[in-house]
């Protein structure tokens, strides 16, 4: 039977140190960490995920800025939204909750998040300074994955690590972390050819294929490292990710369940990046 790696409690651990970190600022310096979060339209999945990341900020001694709008909002007052707080000096993150209306153009309102504000660590700024080995605003979700390998003692030096999934916000930039951690790293993706030959290669999988419970469990190396990544609701009301855990746990050394994996260091690590924000701010 697997390690199964206590992506809550390591999550509220970092919590715990971000709301040390928050009362020494407030403390030093008068500085309240701030995030403003921008919710489009009333879709419930991204209501729920914005209450969370409210709550997590208001616990961990931040303020938080809620701003609602109309799913029928033009990009011009969106933009215009946006830009307002890149100039607000209480604000120190910008989040703006994906997926937007298929009316606006995502990339072009990250890209407008102010590079030094940029909480989530979307904006191609701080992408590029990711990919060069100098991150600074890094992306929430695989940072998280990084944290909770380091918390659980799973080194990934020399390793190989099969990322599953190449999307801007998790695959490409979990390779870019997993590479300057000097893992040797494939990434996988919807036309990859034989995708269990390359799992079963993996010491470290990483799975984010949006697809539930695609990565059977005899496709695991035994004794291999399984981050499961994906969430979904199943027709049963309960949540599952992208890999079988039933049987992928009865292989693998580690893995992460769903829920309570990588889900809750997502949100630490937003308010890692917003605490980052705020020091910056006073540099
Ligand atoms: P995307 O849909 O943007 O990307 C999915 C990736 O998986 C794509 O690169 C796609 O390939 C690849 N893929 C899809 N189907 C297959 C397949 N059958 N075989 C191999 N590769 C495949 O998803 P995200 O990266 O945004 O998210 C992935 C999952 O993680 C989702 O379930 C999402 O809900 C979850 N998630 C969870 C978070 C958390 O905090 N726990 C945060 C973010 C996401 P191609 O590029 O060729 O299309």
């Amino acid at each position: 039977m697997s390690l199964i790696i206590d992506g809550k409690a390591i999550a509220q651990q970092i919590r715990q140190e971000v709301a040390v970190e928050c009362a020494k600022l407030k403390a030093a310096q008068g500085v309240v960490p701030g995030l403003a979060v921008v919710l489009v339209g009333h879709d419930p999945a991204s209501q729920v995920y914005v209450r969370n990341k409210k709550k997590a900020c208001e616990e961990a001694g931040m303020v938080s800025f809620s701003h609602e709008l109309p799913a029928d909002i033009s990009m011009v007052t969106l933009l215009e939204q946006i830009d307002q707080l890149n100039h607000d000096p209480r604000v120190h993150g910008i989040l703006v909750q994906l997926p937007l209306p298929n009316h606006l153009d995502s990339q072009r309102i990250l890209q407008a998040i102010a590079p030094h504000k940029d909480a989530d660590g979307f904006h191609p700024y701080n992408i590029g300074l990711l990919q060069i080995g100098t991150p600074s605003f890094r992306p929430c979700t695989p940072w998280g994955i990084m944290e909770l390998l380091r918390y659980s003692n799973i080194d990934v030096a020399g390793r190989h690590t099969v990322v599953l999934g190449r999307s801007n916000i998790v695959g490409k930039p979990m390779a870019s972390m997993l590479l300057a951690a000097h893992a040797t790293v494939t990434i996988c993706h919807s036309r990859t050819v034989d995708l269990a030959s390359h799992v079963a290669r993996a010491d470290i999988v990483i799975a984010a294929v949006g697809q539930p419970a695609m990565v059977a469990g005899e496709w695991i190396k035994p004794g291999a490292t399984v981050i499961d990544v994906g969430i979904h609701r199943t027709t049963s009301g309960s949540l599952c990710g992208d890999v079988d855990f039933s049987t992928a746990s009865q292989r693998a050394g580690a893995i992460t369940p769903v829920p309570g994996g990588v889900g809750p260091m997502t949100i630490a690590m937003l308010l890692k990046n917003t605490l980052f924000g705020a020091c910056h701010c006073i540099q």
